[in-house]
């Protein structure tokens, strides 16, 4: 039996981790990337713990956590830092996305054919062709259509890296008046990322800009908050609007088929986004590697579709409880009470132990 050729458009996440699992012995497989090499600028992406078992059947999780931090625990906070509610960590593990890419890159074997070129047209003489490229997806553009494009959302991201680790106590996630902003420890500095409305892009934002803008925002926050701004520059710095895509049904079209962000992106307010490409990814490999064709896209349907979707629809929820305006004030009173409940009913599992 030959090898089977396939295309895998866009090597972030979900293309790397996809080349990474496929086989060599059984697929020919060329990855095509626009850009000619890694970012070397990025924040801190959460790993939830069925992003570890992926990172795991990658031979990755060890470096990944050695790498990364180990994320314990977390509060929501009001804008001045008073604690909300707070929350123990899941076992989840923080890791920067350049670090991550770098990790992903070492998994992909060397009979991986990479191609550094921008694919303006879906490819389609391979035996599977699969669109990892992003929010923006080339391939379901042209395979599910015009109306399945990306959509920009009315917030803006701003977030990055600054020098210096927070203190425990400032940890956690500031829900505002129709702004967040999240400071966690990444490595021995400190990552940040501040979301809101804002007229700012789609397209292009400039980042220095986009600085100003979220310093006066966030001018009342907390010392915290204000502290990170200050020393937050345009070099160790991003700023983009939040892009999502419209609900699909399917991720498969004849011999084509959706991986990560191009199959579901959504909003970033869960976290989950480069966790569920790789998911995704290592689900499709493995199922490639044992199913013929068909069933493998069926089963790989079956599996990815509804959670996906599931995931996409509350991210969007949660943002807009996140970034709720009118609704503020019912919002943190109903979070206060639901974290003195939480702090009573931890408090009566200690004293019973
Ligand atoms: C502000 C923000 C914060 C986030 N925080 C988190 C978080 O904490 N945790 C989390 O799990 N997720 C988070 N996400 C989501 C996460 O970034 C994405 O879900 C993830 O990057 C998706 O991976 P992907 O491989 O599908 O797409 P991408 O990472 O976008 O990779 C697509 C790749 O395809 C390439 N490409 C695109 N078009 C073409 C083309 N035509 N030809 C060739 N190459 C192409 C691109 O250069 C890129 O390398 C966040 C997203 C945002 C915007």
């Amino acid at each position: 039996m030959g090898m089977k050729k396939v295309d895998i458009i866009g090597g972030g996440i979900a293309g790397l981790a996809l080349a990474g699992v496929l086989d060599p012995g059984r697929f020919d497989v060329t990855l095509h990337e626009q850009r000619p090499q890694l970012p070397t600028v990025g924040t801190t992406l959460a790993m939830w713990p069925q992003a570890q078992r992926a990172l795991s059947d990658l031979g990755i999780l060890g470096a990944v956590r050695s790498r990364g931090a180990i994320i314990k625990s977390g509060a929501l906070r009001s804008p001045s830092g008073e604690p909300m509610l707070s929350m123990e960590g899941e076992g989840l593990v923080g890791i920067s996305r350049p670090e991550l890419l770098k990790l992903l890159d070492t998994a992909v074997p060397d009979t991986v054919t990479r191609v550094a070129r921008r694919v303006e047209r879906t490819p389609r003489g391979a035996w599977l062709t699969v669109g990892a490229d992003g929010v923006n997806s080339v391939v379901r553009r042209d395979m599910w259509g015009r109306r399945s494009a990306a959509r920009p959302t009315a917030f803006l991201a701003v977030r990055g890296v600054v020098p210096g680790t927070p203190a425990p106590e400032d940890v956690g996630e500031y829900w505002g008046r129709g702004e967040i902003f999240g400071l966690a420890p990444a490595g021995d500095g400190t990552n940040w990322y501040a979301s809101y409305r804002s007229d700012l892009g789609p397209d292009k934002v400039d980042v220095a800009e986009a600085l100003d803008a979220t310093r006066t925002r966030y001018a009342r926050h907390s010392p915290a908050v204000q502290g990170v701004l200050a020393i937050a520059t345009a070099e160790n710095s991003l700023a983009q609007r939040i892009w999502t895509t419209p609900p699909l049904r399917r991720y498969v079209r004849s011999n084509v088929v959706l991986v990560g962000d191009a199959a579901h992106a959504m909003t970033p307010n869960l976290g989950r986004g480069a966790c569920e490409a790789l998911i995704d990814a290592v689900t499709l490999g493995k199922l490639l590697n044992e199913l013929p064709l068909e069933k493998a896209l069926a089963a790989y349907g079956r599996k990815r579709v509804l959670r996906t979707q599931q995931l996409r629809l509350a991210s969007s929820l949660m943002g807009s409880v996140a970034l709720a305006q009118g609704m503020q004030p019912l919002r943190d009173s109903l979070l206060k009470q639901a974290g003195k409940r939480i702090a009573r009913s931890r408090e009566r599992d200690r004293t019973s132990k």
